[in-house]
């Protein structure tokens, strides 16, 4: 079949490498001007290892793992350590294998068959099916139009697709209160080298705020989080995105939090998005089907992303293969394997914000005599 995927994220090329594989004839769109680079390391777990392995994929992802270990801590207002990082935040197991975004969405680059099309700087803007039902003409924001036997969107969490095929996003997304930002520190005085005894990665809270260093493998990252409702602005516009976060934190110089903050005036592949899922009772509409965030976002908090992905990818693919030239029995069969494994992600977030970001000083420190830390510093302002 002839089949566009819009998205590049590691759903879009799992996607593309499982049909690929099986001959089908994949054409790839993605909006930003190039593949999208940073975010923190995420894991690959339990069925979804299963999946790269079938791949021939895990001795790459292996090699490239991340040894985060549990160096991770929370420290207070003057930089002294109140509490370790728990561990299920860190992961890292043989049924958990931590590793950047970037990569993992090169070693599926890297799978993917010689001339597989990438169209970057482009987006879906109109999705009809033909009167009789045979294929899905699709207009692209390039003004190119082209029909498709199949479109499987795994354009993100703000999926187009989505928006087109099964209405405004604000009718299947559930915020969860927090808000996001990361970018690149590349002046860190700490001198994270990716060695033995470097800093652990650090983070600092006050009331219903989170700001820390995330150090792996040489890298370090700016983590901002906050809790705050939904707020309405282009997602596009890393502009509007850096001042969301700098008024967040305005007035708070204690510790290094204009350090972070300079790593968000600075990066230009800094990354912000509100924490939030996406509840859809199904993720098909006649030729079109959605896989990964785009379809069920379990939110960062989960730690279950990527994983859901791979897994979305392959169920997808492998159902498209049991069915030939019944997409609708395929799509349904996708749905009910993939289906528990969301469930269980998008209720496994329960916790979370509450550990990484307190709304109060009294659970910051609950929190950290939960997890056997001294009592945080109040005097922070
Ligand atoms: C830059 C970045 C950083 C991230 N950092 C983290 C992190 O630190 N921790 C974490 O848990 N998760 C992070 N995520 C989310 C995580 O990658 C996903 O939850 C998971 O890997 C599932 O991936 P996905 O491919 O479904 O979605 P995504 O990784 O979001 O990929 C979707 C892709 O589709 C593209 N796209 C969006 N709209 C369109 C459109 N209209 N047409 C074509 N393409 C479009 C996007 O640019 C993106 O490349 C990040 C995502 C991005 C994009």
């Amino acid at each position: 079949m002839r089949i566009l995927v819009p998205g590049t994220g590691v759903a879009g090329l799992a996607l593309a490498v499982e049909l690929t594989a099986r001959g089908h004839e994949v054409s790839l769109i993605e909006r930003a001007a190039e593949f999208r680079t940073g975010g923190t390391p995420i894991d690959i777990r339990g069925d979804a290892l299963g999946v790269v392995a079938r791949l021939g994929l895990l001795p790459r992802v292996r090699e490239h793992r991340v040894d985060a270990s549990e160096r991770g801590v929370f420290v207070d207002a003057h930089g002294a350590t109140v509490a370790p990082l728990p561990v299920e935040q860190v992961g890292d197991s043989d049924d958990d294998i931590e590793i950047t975004r970037d990569d993992l969405a090169r070693i599926l680059v890297d799978a993917l068959p010689p001339g597989v099309p990438i169209r970057f700087g482009d987006s879906v803007v109109a999705l009809d099916e033909n009167e009789d039902g045979g294929r899905v003409d699709v207009g692209f924001l390039s003004g190119h139009r082209e029909s498709f036997d199949l479109v499987l969107g795994a354009d993100g969490l703000h999926s187009a697709v989505r928006r087109l095929v099964f209405g405004p996003e604000a009718d299947c997304v559930r915020h969860l209160g927090v808000h996001l930002g990361i970018a690149h520190v590349t002046d860190d005085a700490a001198g994270n080298t990716g060695g033995a005894g470097d800093t652990p990665s650090e983070f600092c809270n006050y009331p219903g705020h989170m700001a820390g260093f995330m150090r792996f493998k040489g890298e370090t990252l700016a983590l901002l989080a906050f809790r705050a409702g939904p707020i309405d602005h282009d997602h596009h516009d890393l502009a509007a995105q850096r001042r969301i976060v700098a008024e967040a934190f305005a007035g708070h110089t204690e510790w290094e939090i204009p350090r972070l903050l300079g790593a968000v005036r600075r990066d230009p592949a800094f990354y912000f998005d509100a924490i939030s899922q996406i509840h859809l009772p199904a993720w098909h509409r006649g030729r079109v089907a959605l896989v990964g965030d785009a379809a069920y976002c379990a939110s960062p908090l989960s730690g279950r992303g990527t994983s859901l992905a791979l897994t979305g990818a392959a169920f997808l693919a492998e159902a498209l293969d049991r069915h030939p030239g019944d997409h609708t029995a395929a799509f349904e069969e996708y749905a009910a394997r993939q289906r528990p494994y969301v469930e269980f992600a998008q209720a496994s977030v329960d916790e979370g914000a509450g550990i990484v970001v307190p709304d109060s000083w009294e659970a910051i420190r609950a929190r950290n005599e939960a997890l056997g830390g001294a009592e945080a510093v109040e005097s922070v302002r």
